[in-house]
């Protein structure tokens, strides 16, 4: 249990830092999870974010080619029409049967018309609201009257005079045969037309379809907010900016209309100023992502709080392991220095002494080399005690134990309190001339301290020292050191004190 070796535990740098390393590991996986998972579902919002772009795109251009199937179709009635009056056609009967057939093989079309030079009905699928009402204040009749083209014009959505309902005017001039304005062919698409097929789409509660002019207004705005139809959102993004830039694409942005933040596709029709734009609410698209997000975030975070529980309570218990270990190393040291120190001088007891020339002697004789003991004693130190008290006496004692650390220079050398005021010095690899020389000093030294000592001949305190030296035999043991040594003390003593004497050679 008792050992003189470096202790194991104390502060260790090595277990310190397996203490500081459970604790980085312990962090670095926490971290690291909850860094890896925010990845993943930053990374899944993208992905579903992505679909919705796909979606939308996908579905504006169904769109598109649906509002431009249905354009192209009145625009080759128009042509035909055109050809018709131009050919010089103007009987009312044939041109209204044509025309009545017309609207009922199309179902878009609120109705055809043909208009004269001044606007007035000349042929019409619906009678006029009277009989000399004139639409020459359409904007696709001043259109044709100041334009030369014969290409056909889109307009803005108009209320229907007859029906009232809205429709969306595509038209064309036709000329006398001196290639002057005769007037201009119109047929209605019913916005309603627009309405129907939208409706046929999934775009979630807040999504949105939208087919509008090029300039900005609005044909018909499938939304969960109604009658936006003639409205004029050029200022939105899409006119002033993603328009501009591309003829398809997908954006995202708050809605002018509703402030919904969503996400778009959209797409210009090939031969029509027309764009259609498809859109989903953003929080629609991440709904389902949100909600995996959370589960994801509750399972990762019980993970780190099992972590956290599981390896501090781990972290704990090698804490307080180790705790107890320097606890252990150190009373173990207390110990140590209990069972082997003097508790008045602090120098080693008898106990440890008689360890120690157990061992040296030992060594000594398995190695061949001499060990020198030399013994000290107080001269006329009861007369000390006597005089200056019991006190002063431990002092005294105190002081000659200073003088005598002093000499102990090397590993193996031993200085101890034998008993009493008498002190013995263990000194390995020496032969008596190194000890007698050694003992010379020690007592040179405590009579040089001058402590006054007036019931001594000295005047100060002095010790007597007896010396001896021998290599030792195994099979002896140590006795015969110790009897030698404290042989030559004796004679120390009997030869007057504060001297050195060696052992008698033939005693
Ligand atoms: P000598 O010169 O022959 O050695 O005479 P001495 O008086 O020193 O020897 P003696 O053996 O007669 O007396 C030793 C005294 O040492 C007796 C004892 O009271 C005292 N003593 C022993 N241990 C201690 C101690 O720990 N403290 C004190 N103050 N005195 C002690
Ligand atoms: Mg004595
Ligand atoms: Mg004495």
């Amino acid at each position: 249990m008792v050992g003189t070796g470096p202790d194991p535990d104390q502060g260790n740098p090595g277990t310190r830092r397996s203490l500081w390393l459970a604790y980085a590991l312990l962090v670095a996986a926490g971290l690291g999870a909850i860094l890896v998972s925010l990845l993943q579902v930053l990374d899944s919002k993208q992905l579903y974010l992505r679909e919705a772009d796909k979606a939308n795109a996908n579905l504006a251009y169904s769109i598109a080619q649906h509002a431009q199937e249905s354009l192209k179709e009145a625009d080759i009635i128009l042509a035909g029409m055109v050809k018709l009056l131009e050919r010089g056609e103007n009987s009312p009967a044939v041109i209204n049967e044509l025309l009545m057939t017309y609207k009922q093989r199309t179902s878009q079309l609120a109705g055809v018309f043909v208009f004269d030079a001044h606007g007035r009905w000349l042929h019409t699928t619906t009678p006029p609201p009277t009989p000399d009402a004139s639409n020459s204040d359409r904007a696709y009749f001043q259109h044709h009257l100041h334009s030369m083209s014969r290409d056909t014009q889109v307009s803005n959505p108009v209320l229907s005079r007859f029906s009232g309902e809205w429709v969306l005017p595509v038209s064309r001039r036709f000329n006398d045969e001196h290639g002057r304005f005769a007037g201009v062919v119109v047929a209605g698409i019913r916005i309603d037309h627009f309405r129907a097929f939208y409706k046929l789409f999934d775009i979630g509660r807040q999504g949105t379809i939208l087919i509008a002019m090029n300039n900005g207004t609005v044909i018909y705005r499938r939304a969960n907010t109604p009658g936006s139809t003639g409205v004029n959102m050029s200022g939105g993004h899409l006119f002033q900016s993603d328009l501009k830039r591309s003829p398809v694409g997908v954006g995202a942005s708050i809605s002018l209309f509703d402030g919904v933040d969503r996400v778009y596709a959209y797409r210009a029709l090939d031969h029509f100023p027309l764009v259609v734009v498809v859109s989903m609410s953003r929080d629609e698209v991440l709904a389902e992502w949100g909600g995996k997000a959370a589960m994801v975030g509750s399972l990762v975070a019980l993970l780190v709080l099992a972590l956290i529980l599981v390896g501090s309570s781990l972290v704990t218990r090698l804490r307080k392991r180790m705790d107890a270990a320097q606890t252990i190393a150190r009373e173990n040291r207390e110990l140590f220095h209990l069972a082997n120190r003097d508790s008045l001088t602090g120098i080693s007891n008898r106990r440890q002494f008689d360890q120690a020339l157990q061992m040296e002697f030992h060594r000594a004789a398995t190695v061949g080399t001499p060990l020198a003991l030399v013994m000290i004693d107080v001269d006329f130190f009861k007369a000390y005690n006597d005089r200056y008290g019991h006190q002063a006496g431990d002092v005294c004692l105190k002081a000659v134990s200073d003088v005598l650390r002093r000499f102990k220079v090397r590993a193996g050398d031993t200085v101890a309190r034998y008993g009493g005021e008498e002190f013995a010095v263990l000194l390995p690899h020496t032969d008596l001339a190194g000890a007698r020389l050694v003992a010379e000093r020690i007592r040179q030294a405590v009579y040089e301290q001058g402590l006054v000592h007036t019931d001594s001949p000295a005047g100060v305190v002095t010790v007597s020292i007896g010396v001896h030296s021998l290599v030792p035999i195994e099979a002896d043991g140590p006795q015969q050191l110790l009897e030698m040594a404290d042989g030559a003390l004796y004679r120390a003593k009997n030869a007057g004190r504060n001297r050195v004497c060696l052992a008698d050679p033939a005693p």
